[in-house]
């Protein structure tokens, strides 16, 4: 039986996300032995979650036959007290993605538009096409968002502007000077989503602090996660921090029990151990600028990152590197669905596990 009519055509004309290998799969397809394989394909937290969360989880587990609380009450709490902001504007989700799902669903009317970088999470553009709204890329300007054309894009339609800041894939950010010039030209219309991922990851002293906006912009959405530093990927769990009355209409379009009980009590513990933040920091301060020099050495020009990945342009085509680091059991990321065929992203590992890749790289490329 054909496909014709069994979805509407913004539906059909989605092509799937596709995301980081899983490690099993790859010991699984090339007969590894289970464990020896390593990813560093998704950005996630080497070290992984705080011990505080795992015990969090450990203990929620044995509540999980009840729904969790709908409201998510105690980790909007902490979240509150912990930015010091309203009760009344924190919003969490399944992931900081289920709230970009939630806000092109909730947000965007027929005859309005979401604006996008171009190479920026492909999450935004799938949001969209899920929710059959209208939307335009503007194009990067070296590897870096350029908020200038973004905000000559800007139209009468425009309704939504989804930026992330650090980039994801390039690492790239932009400063509180950059920014501040685009806000002027911003119409108060708009809901402006600044999506800090990778947030507690940034060094550069002139990197903005969306939060310090609040007042200025009323249409701000501020979108953390767990998933990055504080290591929750697998529990998906993410909030945002916004409008009370943007928070209200997150509420009618959201699943009445979108984040687990599980995601709930982790997250809250998580929050607590400012010490595992630190040290996961850290560890990605001194890896990144080591992988950074190697990379470089080996000619693979990686980009200046703020995150916890480096985007890099091998000398030799990027999907033979790609297949070639796999026989060895590394996945790293292609990016050709961003528009980067040359490219690879690589999450910073642990200390070994970069050197593994490094050396795998040298025989590689040699
Ligand atoms: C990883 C990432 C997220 C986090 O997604 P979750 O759904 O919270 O796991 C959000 N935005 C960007 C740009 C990311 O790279």
């Amino acid at each position: 039986m054909g496909l014709d009519g069994l979805v509407p055509r913004h539906v059909a004309a989605i092509d799937p996300y596709v995301p980081g290998k899983p490690m099993e799969e790859l010991e699984r397809e090339r007969g590894l032995a289970p464990g020896s394989a390593i990813k560093l394909a998704s950005n996630e937290n080497p070290l992984g979650p705080s011990p505080r969360a795992v015990e969090a989880l450990r203990a929620e587990s044995e509540r999980a036959h009840w729904y969790p609380d709908g409201s998510s009450w105690a980790l909007r709490r902490a979240l509150s007290r912990h930015h010091g902001v309203p009760f009344e504007e924190v919003a969490v989700g399944a992931g900081s993605n289920e709230l970009i799902n939630l806000l092109a669903l909730g947000f965007v009317g027929a005859n309005e538009e979401v604006l996008l970088s171009s190479c920026s999470f492909l999450c935004y553009e799938l949001a969209c096409r899920a929710a059959g709204v209208s939307f335009r890329s503007v194009p990067m300007r070296e590897h870096t968002v350029d908020l200038e054309a973004m905000a000559a894009a800007i139209s009468e339609r425009t309704k939504l502007i989804f930026l992330a800041n650090p980039n994801n894939p390039t690492g790239t950010y932009f400063s509180r000077q950059t920014l501040e010039r685009f806000l002027v030209r911003l119409p108060p219309r708009i809901i402006l989503v600044l999506d800090e991922a990778y947030f507690e990851y940034v060094e550069a002293t002139d990197y903005p602090d969306s939060l310090e906006y609040r007042d200025s912009i009323p249409r701000l959405v501020t979108l953390r996660t767990f998933s990055k530093i504080h290591g929750l990927a697998g529990v998906r769990v993410g909030y945002a921090i916004t409008d009370a009355s943007i928070v209200q209409f997150l509420d009618r379009v959201r699943a009445p029990f979108n984040v687990s009980s599980l995601a709930q009590s982790a997250a809250i513990a998580a929050l607590g151990d400012a010490a595992h933040v630190a040290r996961s920091a850290e560890l990605n301060r001194l890896e990144r600028a080591k992988l950074f020099t190697r990379l470089e050495a080996l000619g693979c020009r990686p980009v200046p990152s703020q995150a916890n990945f480096l985007l890099v342009e091998p000398s030799r085509p990027a999907s033979e590197v790609y297949g070639a680091l796999l026989a060895r059991g590394i996945i790293v990321r292609p990016v050709g669905n961003y528009g980067l065929d040359n490219h690879l992203r690589i999450s910073i590992g642990t200390a070994e596990a970069n050197h593994r890749l490094c050396v795998a790289l040298e025989e590689i490329l040699s």
